[in-house]
């Protein structure tokens, strides 16, 4: 029986998963509609999730034995 999961992602703790947001810049346009910007969370780039740790402690433990410590 293989056990092989994917680590689950994190939740963003920045946005905690609502990563993306529509702006009101004030006013309506032609249509009516109000006049928006979709603003996205800068740490998670608008995923709303986050690598596994997993993933950082590797990337650390690697560098830090393929660099070595000076
Ligand atoms: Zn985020």
């Amino acid at each position: 029986m293989t056990d092989h999961q994917n680590p689950a992602a994190r939740i963003c703790p920045d946005c905690d998963g609502f990563a993306s947001v529509a702006v009101t810049l004030g006013g309506r346009n032609r249509l009516g509609f109000l006049n928006t910007i979709t603003a996205h969370c800068k740490r998670c780039e608008g995923t709303g999730t986050l690598p596994p740790l997993r993933t950082l402690v590797d990337a650390a433990a690697t560098a830090a034995f393929a660099g070595g410590a000076k």
